[in-house]
């Protein structure tokens, strides 16, 4: 009797967050979780076995240790729970409730959406084992995922995403209705519960490349303009660095200039562009004339020359100043003297700050690997480290978050987002906190000169040429970026 109150109790839970979705009363919702109960218990539809009934003497506590056992094994969930977790799965029940006669005949089941982070040493069936789930399914799922992918190639710091179902009884064990990870951005491995067991799937995007190339007129400024014409960030932001020591963007390029980039596109099936796999060319044309750079690739380093061979950036050097997308304004400079306004003492800045507002991208400087990823309560807060090279390092501080996927030991591209603008750490306001270190020392992001570009000469100079003909036809046979219709 007292089992049947707790038990009750949790129906109630249940119901709470069943209510605001369920557009039942609470009793056809009570009939509902009647039947998800009789179907946990039903081996014939993957529930586990009911538990056999052990007539005790007095109260049975045997459901409190088995939910704080439960706890326990949940503990490694890492983000926490709010009710928008708490869904009616469609797949299951088309929720339009016009008669109580249909919430009876078709069970809902509720989903729990989880996240689990994999850990080094992880493996697959430790992690569903942590989920409470029957040991039976548990073996079921790992073969039907092992089909599909190689989990000794699961890596930690992976998100892995569970949709339980809810409506089970606290005592039973978990069943899962589906789970995902993505081994990589292109591919995502899936599995889900079915009439007869487990069917794993491996859903690869697949990519379409083209050379392209982008022709506009500047009317707001070089970074909308691009943008407009369905050009991602990343793309944009290279582009930039490729004129990065030739032009300035501020004064040198004005309203009505022209711009067009020759480049290698990779596309979704549908259309739209995703990055670029290499840009060959970037050129305005403005009053003062047409400046152009050609892409050059040599054993040691690749760069953008213009058509006289004069290098614009030295590539493996090259950063950008302000790596996050507009709009953003500069809101404290590099300053390794500055005083502090009430004690005059010197506390110096060694990074400059743009304000922007919150969520704001934040992309990788340069190429190079991540080396830090971290979150200190004071401080930087969140913030991220990136090695170009031996001798130059950055750092992003102050974020709100990190991407998805970022790892320490990531390999990054330059202009490739690695975190969101935030207020975390010793911070008044969103802003990010950006340093470039040279040989372990800051310099000033804004005004340190860059490399100076030199000029190719020799047989490396005749064979610059060759490329710089080359690209020009290639500009013709090049598809042109349309710009998404708005
Ligand atoms: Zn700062």
């Amino acid at each position: 009797m007292l089992k049947a109150i707790a038990l009750a109790g949790s129906v109630l839970l249940l119901i709470m967050g069943a209510t605001r979705v369920a557009h039942g009363d609470w009793i056809s919702t009570m009939v509902r979780y009647e039947r998800n109960l009789s179907a946990a218990n039903d081996m014939a539809v993957g529930g586990a076995a009911p538990e056999p009934q052990v007539a005790r003497r007095g109260f049975d506590f045997s459901f409190l240790t088995r939910r704080v056992k439960g706890r326990k094994a949940l503990s490694r969930i890492r983000e926490p729970l709010n009710e928008n977790d708490l869904m009616v799965s469609d797949r299951h029940v088309g929720m339009d409730m016009t008669s109580e006669l249909r919430a009876v005949e078709r069970p809902a089941i509720l989903e729990l959406r989880k996240y689990a982070t994999i850990e080094s040493g992880d493996t697959l069936v430790k992690i569903l084992n942590s989920q409470g789930l029957a040991r039976s399914d548990v073996n079921a799922i790992n073969q039907a995922v092992s089909q599909v992918f190689d989990l000794r190639k699961l890596m930690p710091g992976w998100p892995v995403s569970l949709n339980l179902d809810a409506s089970i009884e606290p005592m039973a064990p978990g069943r899962l209705i589906s789970l995902h990870f993505e081994p990589s951005e292109d591919v995502t491995v899936s599995v889900e519960r079915t009439p007869t067991g487990f069917a794993a799937h491996r859903d690869e995007t697949v990519y379409i490349e083209k050379l392209m190339i982008a022709s506009g007129t500047i009317r707001k400024g070089f970074w909308k303009d691009a943008k407009a014409l369905g050009l991602p960030d990343r793309v944009v932001a290279n582009a930039m660095q490729t004129h990065e020591c030739v032009t300035d963007f501020k004064k040198d390029i004005q309203i009505g200039d022209k711009f067009s980039i020759l480049f290698d596109a990779r596309l979704t099936e549908d259309g739209r562009i995703i990055n670029s796999q290499k840009i060959h060319y970037v050129a305005f044309e403005t009053r003062r004339g047409k400046r152009e750079v050609f892409r050059y690739e040599r054993k040691n380093a690749t760069g953008y020359y213009d058509s006289d061979a004069k290098q614009s950036c030295a590539a493996a050097f090259s950063l950008i100043r302000a790596p996050l997308a507009r709009p953003y304004r500069m809101s404290s400079p590099f300053n390794p003297r500055r005083k502090h306004p009430i004690t005059g003492k010197i506390r110096p800045h060694r990074g400059v700050d743009y304000a922007a507002s919150k969520g704001t991208k934040i992309f990788a400087a340069g190429d190079g690997v991540v080396i830090a990823k971290r979150t200190h309560s004071g401080g930087y807060g969140k913030h991220v480290i990136i090695k170009h090279n031996d001798t130059y390092q950055s750092l992003y501080a102050h974020m709100s978050r990190f991407p998805k996927n970022l790892r320490v030991g990531s390999r990054v591209q330059q202009g490739q987002v690695v975190g969101y603008v935030g207020t975390t750490g010793s911070s008044t306001g969103n802003h990010l906190h950006f340093e470039i270190k040279k040989y372990g020392k800051q310099i000033d992001p804004v005004k340190s000169k860059l490399p100076a570009g030199q000029k190719l000469s020799g047989s490396a100079r005749q064979s610059f040429f060759i490329v710089r003909d080359n690209t020009r036809r290639m500009i013709a046979d090049a598809e042109p970026v349309i710009a998404p219709e708005t």
